[in-house]
C-alpha cells in the first residue's frame, strides 16, 4: 500500500481531491457520499454475473462455491434457494446482502432471479 498524499481526480464528478493511503476500487473517488455510492454500484454492474437481483434488491453469492462452511457467512449462514431466470437453481448458504438498487441503475441491474422453496 502507498501510502504518501496523492493528487486524484474523482472519476465521477471530476473533483480534485487529496487522499493518503488508498486502497482499490474506491481509490479514485472522492469522499462526497454520493460519488462512492454511485461507484459502489457501478463496480457491481461491471460483476454482475457475480450477483443475484431479486425484487429490486442486490445480492452477492459466489456462484462457484455457494455452500460455505466458513465461519462468516451471509445471513448467518441461512440457507437460500434461489432460481435464476436463466432457469439454473442455485442453494446457498452464504448469501450477502448487497442493498436495494438505486432508481438510477435499475435498467442495468434488472431482477434476474427469485426465492424458491
Ligand atoms: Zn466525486
Amino acid at each position: 500500500m502507498d501510502c504518501t498524499i496523492q493528487n486524484i481526480k474523482c472519476e465521477i464528478c471530476g473533483r480534485v481531491f487529496h487522499k493518503v493511503c488508498h486502497a482499490e476500487p474506491f481509490d479514485k473517488v472522492c469522499d462526497s457520499g454520493e460519488c462512492f455510492h454511485k461507484k459502489f454500484w457501478l463496480e457491481i454492474i461491471k460483476e454482475k454475473d457475480e450477483h443475484v437481483i431479486i425484487n429490486g434488491i442486490c445480492y452477492y453469492l459466489d456462484r462457484t462455491h455457494p455452500m460455505s462452511d466458513s465461519p462468516f457467512r451471509g445471513y448467518g449462514g441461512r440457507e437460500f434457494k434461489i432460481k435464476l431466470h436463466t432457469g439454473e437453481i442455485i442453494v446457498t448458504n452464504n448469501l450477502w446482502h448487497n442493498g436495494e438498487v438505486p432508481k438510477e441503475f435499475r435498467d442495468r441491474l434488472p431482477n434476474n432471479a427469485e426465492f424458491i422453496k
